[in-house]
């Protein structure tokens, strides 16, 4: 694919040029053998509106930040390892068109691309890449994926009593489990859910019955005939009371910049078609 690109001038030069955009809020990038494929501005849809976010694409890792000033400083990074990835195409909604999902077991997202192509652009480079980690790590695709959050505008009352109506006083909550919004008294519980955090995460009213369920079964089954005790999953609910709370690591600061970015792609390649490199 682009492995001639591997220890080359120019591949260090490019990702010497992200480094220094996110400055000292980024993770060093530059590594033997990593490759930098592809860049570009995707719509990412957060918890309040969907904001555009850059994107890296390198053959082990994809890198987003959001935008300070194009091309010259980004901040917020997060770096997610290929191995993790899968991707789910998703149908177009009144908003907008060339979705997907990132789906990863920490964390999955909804981006969408200015058009049709470069979504299928993204999408094949992407699968590439982690076709490719996984042979050479020798791990599984991963099956269990963190539930993307849904927008908060999405829904004006709680999706778990369907009574509760949001308002600038009661206050949209996130099951860390299904994702849904929710109303404080049906996301009283918290329950430890070790892949997304090591605390107790807050999650809502039916989750917790299902996960205490879950792990209730699971602790008689590995205790035999004894008694089962108390699950350190649930005493984690207990104590962990005070923890879980919504922020989103994503979110905008107030006051940033970064509204009105175009949403569009440029690879490296420009004006050859990315699938050159595939020869
Ligand atoms: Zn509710
Ligand atoms: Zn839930």
């Amino acid at each position: 694919m682009v492995d001639y690109l591997a220890n080359t001038e120019i591949n260090s030069q490019r990702i010497a040029a992200v480094e220094s955009c996110f400055g000292a809020s980024g993770q060093p990038l530059a590594l033997p053998g990593r490759v930098l494929l592809g860049e570009g501005v995707l719509t990412k849809e957060c918890r309040k509106k969907a904001k555009p976010r850059i994107f890296f694409l390198f053959n082990d890792i994809l890198v987003y930040g959001s935008i300070v000033l194009n091309k010259r400083k980004y901040r917020s990074q997060h770096i997610i390892p290929l191995e993790e990835v899968t991707l789910e195409t998703l149908p177009e909604t009144l908003q907008a068109k060339n979705r997907w999902m990132i789906k990863t077991a920490k964390k999955s997202f909804v981006v969408s691309a200015a058009s049709a192509t470069e979504r299928q652009e993204w999408i094949s480079h992407i699968e590439e890449c982690v076709r490719r980690q996984l042979l050479a790590t020798g791990l599984q695709p991963s099956t269990e994926h963190a539930a993307p959050w849904i927008p908060d505008k999405a829904t004006d009352i709680c999706m778990r009593c369907t009574q509760t109506r949001f308002s600038a006083l009661t206050r949209r909550h996130h099951c860390r489990k299904c994702g849904f919004v929710v109303c404080a008294e049906c996301s009283r519980e918290r329950f430890l859910l070790p892949r997304l955090s090591p605390k107790p995460l807050r999650v809502c009213s039916l989750c917790f019955r299902e996960l205490a369920a879950q792990q209730q079964k699971e602790d008689v089954e590995e205790q035999g005939l004894g008694s089962p005790g108390p699950s350190a999953y649930l005493a984690g609910a207990v104590c962990g009371a005070s923890s879980g709370d919504d922020d989103d690591s994503d979110e905008d600061r107030e006051g940033s910049g970064d509204a009105d970015w175009p949403s569009r792609v440029e690879f490296y390649a420009s004006g050859v078609s990315w699938s050159s490199f595939h020869s």
